[in-house]
């Protein structure tokens, strides 16, 4: 099997698992193997620098920074091999269109987000993605507080976990979350009920 026909990579998990380490560790690879990449991050996320992704443990690798996703159809050329986007959770959801879009021009893509938000709801447009994806890795972080493996995001405020009614999107305020275990997660209100009440 050829990779480079056309797939749809998936990486996914809570905040500090790892996830914008595994998607550099894999473009870095496709570089080696002299294959154009090119690598997209959503401009909300502005933790280091607008012009490349970078990891946790400091990695990097060169990125545009776009917010509407239909710019990566626009800045894309036959030449280009693999497609890398960061923080994909963060775009409007029909960036599934788009991105099966990529692959159906024999793009192997990658990308790499969150799984749930800080209220432990599948976040945006991952439900979908996961979905149609070829490969799909959930990566697990240590939870901070008891030290078992974890996918959840806990989102404090003041040193308190958040409310359930919390505004989703807070970015750059990182000393914010920590890595939660299900069991030392917490949170004001059940999840359940807006499973109910959305319609991904
Ligand atoms: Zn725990």
């Amino acid at each position: 099997m050829d990779i480079y026909k056309g797939r749809l990579e998936i990486i996914c998990g809570s905040m500090f698992c790892g996830k914008s380490e595994e998607l550099i560790r894999r473009l870095r690879r496709a570089q080696i193997a002299r294959k154009n990449v090119l690598v997209f991050k959503h401009c909300l996320d502005n933790r280091a620098t607008l012009e490349h992704v970078v990891s946790h443990n400091g990695t990097t690798i060169r990125a545009f920074p776009i917010d509407d996703h239909t710019e990566i159809l626009r800045l894309i050329t036959p030449e280009i091999d693999v497609v890398g986007i960061d923080e994909v959770q963060f775009f409007d959801p029909t960036i599934v269109a788009t991105i099966l879009e990529l692959v159906d021009k024999k793009k192997r893509v990658i990308a790499a987000g969150l799984d749930l938000d800080f209220r432990g709801i599948p976040f945006g447009s991952m439900p979908p993605l996961l979905a149609v994806a070829d490969s799909v890795i959930k990566l697990k972080a240590i939870c901070m507080t008891c030290g078992n493996d974890a996918h959840f995001t806990q989102r404090l405020v003041n040193g308190q976990p958040a409310k359930f009614s919390d505004p989703i999107v807070q970015i750059g305020a990182e000393e914010c979350y920590e890595a939660r275990c299900r069991e030392c997660f917490r949170i004001d209100r059940r999840p359940k009920v807006s499973y109910e009440q959305s319609n991904f």
